[in-house]
């Protein structure tokens, strides 16, 4: 997938259009989801331009995977959440639901989460 440089997290990295940003660093950007699905329920990007988890640990430069996976550990600190717990989950494509094609994880906490997904399948 070529990246789509007028996606929506595109344009909040280029302060184009607003959020509620909860840190940023050279290699990452967190902001509050507009709809939130936990009672805390953050977006972690990276700042360059890839379209999901494959994209991004596969292309991205050694310091970039570095410097974002600090980040991310920063944004956890910072929000405070790790004695209490949390989930982070990353969405690519159609069968993951993946709306915006901007890398991202999403960091849930502020109460018990539930089991890990909605509905139960069988693997065939
Ligand atoms: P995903 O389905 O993994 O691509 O998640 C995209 C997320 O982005 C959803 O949870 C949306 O609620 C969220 N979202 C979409 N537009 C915005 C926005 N302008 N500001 C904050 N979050 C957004």
């Amino acid at each position: 997938m070529t990246y789509d440089v007028g996606n929506i997290f595109a344009k909040i990295l280029r302060a184009e259009i607003p959020c509620k940003k909860v840190l940023e660093d050279d290699w990452g950007f967190a902001f509050h989801d507009i709809a939130p699905k936990a009672p805390l329920h953050v977006l972690m990007i990276p700042k360059g331009p890839y379209t999901d988890s494959q994209d991004f640990y596969q292309n991205a430069t050694p310091d970039e995977i570095t410097g974002f996976g600090r980040f991310v550990a920063k944004v956890i600190g910072a929000l405070n959440v790790k004695e209490d717990g949390y989930r982070l989950l990353s969405n690519c494509g159609l069968n993951g639901g993946q709306e915006v094609p901007h890398y991202h994880i999403h960091l849930f906490a502020g109460k018990p989460l539930g089991p890990m997904l909605a509905t139960s399948v069988t693997a065939a």
